[in-house]
């Protein structure tokens, strides 16, 4: 790795002055190639930050879980869980959610907000029957946010099922039949199986729609507009976004009835917790090399490396094991089946690197992720954030790396 002190490669990592030289080369011709098709348009200066220290911006919770108005059960699984005091996220939405308001909340993975919206879902679960639904934009978030329910709800006997694509139909349309507390779905799949009569909302009082700028981002709008025609019209909303993007305040309008509005991150370059260094290529520097070299360093025990297309993403997979290195790799070329192996070994602490599209790797929840490294700088900075979000997450520093090539 380059720190500072190192030999190795010679890539090293500048002050910004000198980044201007080193932006992203432009399409040689009209026609462009891959390369240029994934030319990143932004400024390599933008991405850098010193992680600010962790107690300068340390939330401090005025209250204990073990103090809330929450169920003693509830009480008693957070104590389980190691959850003692409640994030910025769901002290601030509490009560809130618990008086039946809807939310915005614009709180990034990370924050916690996925037991924000779920304790108060739970506890009025416990109270009678009582059935909500989880919009996610991607499959991984979707099985993340049932795990958590799970964790939240033992002993309870509450039911949950996710319905995501990539998964056998059949089987979900078994499911499906059955009384079911919590759902939780990637939109195209919900729609299918409520196009096929297979699913019914009648007794939904909550919904929630998690990472809404990303599932807009992902095309899921006309799916979105098709279930919401769906659901009963007196129900509880709940809608979490990373960003708060001016194009999406009408539909988001739309959506929610005088909302309670939570802004827990500013929405921009909100990693402040998240060291950003920039990874100078010199000419000649060899990018796959130089990324092995740094792999060498025990610290980076636990590390994303994000590539912009599939094919990258198989050929720095291939690289890396070449080289002895335990790798997988997460893609929309893989099963949802292959993509949950690989994210169980990764989370397990059995891979030391999981190399992914962004697509694959949003909303995943992996505990002491140390470092996040982009192979190429990402297309937009709203997809920066979301990857080096997946660092220095839960109260802890994380450090993101990205390579910037010379011309
Ligand atoms: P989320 O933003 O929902 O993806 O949560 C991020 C991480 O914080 C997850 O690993 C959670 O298990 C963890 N977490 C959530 N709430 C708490 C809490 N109150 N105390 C400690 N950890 C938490």
């Amino acid at each position: 790795m380059q720190t500072k002190n190192s030999k190795g490669p010679r890539a090293k990592r500048r002050k910004p002055s000198n980044t201007k030289n080193h932006k992203p080369r432009p399409a040689r011709n009209g026609r462009g190639n891959e390369k240029a098709r994934n030319q990143s348009k932004l400024d390599p200066q933008e991405l850098r930050n010193q992680a600010l220290p962790r107690e300068e911006q340390h939330f401090e919770a005025s209250f204990d879980f073990a103090d809330s108005p929450l169920h003693p059960k509830l009480k008693e699984l957070l104590q389980q869980k190691g959850y003692q005091k409640p994030t910025e996220i769901q002290e601030k939405s509490l009560e809130a959610l618990l008086a039946g308001r809807d939310l915005l909340g614009i709180a990034k993975t990370g924050s916690g907000k996925t037991a924000a919206f779920l304790l108060p879902i739970l506890q009025q679960q416990i109270a009678g029957k009582h059935q909500a639904l989880v919009l996610a934009p991607t499959r991984e978030l979707a099985v993340q946010i049932e795990q958590e329910y799970r964790s939240l709800n033992k002993g309870l006997k509450l039911f949950s099922e996710v319905y995501i694509g990539g998964t056998n139909m059949n089987k979900d349309l078994q499911k499906a039949s059955r009384p079911t507390d919590l759902i939780v779905a990637t939109p195209g799949r919900l729609l299918d199986l409520y196009q096929r009569r297979a699913i019914s909302f009648k007794h939904l009082k909550v919904l929630v729609i998690d990472e809404f700028d990303r599932l807009l981002d992902m095309g899921f709008e006309r799916d979105l507009n098709k279930i919401l025609d769906a659901l009963p019209i007196e129900r509880q909303n709940l809608l979490f976004s990373a960003t708060l993007d001016k194009s999406q305040e009408r539909k988001i309008a739309e959506i929610l009835n005088d909302p309670v509005r939570l802004q827990i991150s500013s929405g921009d370059l909100s990693n402040d917790h998240v060291q950003q260094e920039l990874i100078h290529l010199a000419p000649g520097d060899v990018k796959i090399e130089v990324l092995k070299k740094m792999l060498e360093n025990p610290q980076m025990d636990k590390v994303i490396i994000f590539a912009e297309t599939k094919r990258w993403v198989s050929k720095v997979n291939r690289k890396l094991r070449q080289a002895g290195i335990k790798t997988d790799e997460i893609h929309g070329d893989k099963s949802q089946n292959y993509r949950q192996k690989a994210l169980n070994s990764f989370k397990a602490g059995k891979l030391q690197c999981l190399i992914a599209t962004d697509v694959a790797a949003r909303g995943i929840d992996v505990d002491d992720v140390s470092h996040v490294i982009n192979y190429q700088i990402p297309k937009t900075m709203d997809s920066y954030i979301h990857r080096v979000g997946r660092t220095g997450r839960a109260g802890k520093s994380g450090i993101a790396y990205t390579f910037v090539e010379s011309k």
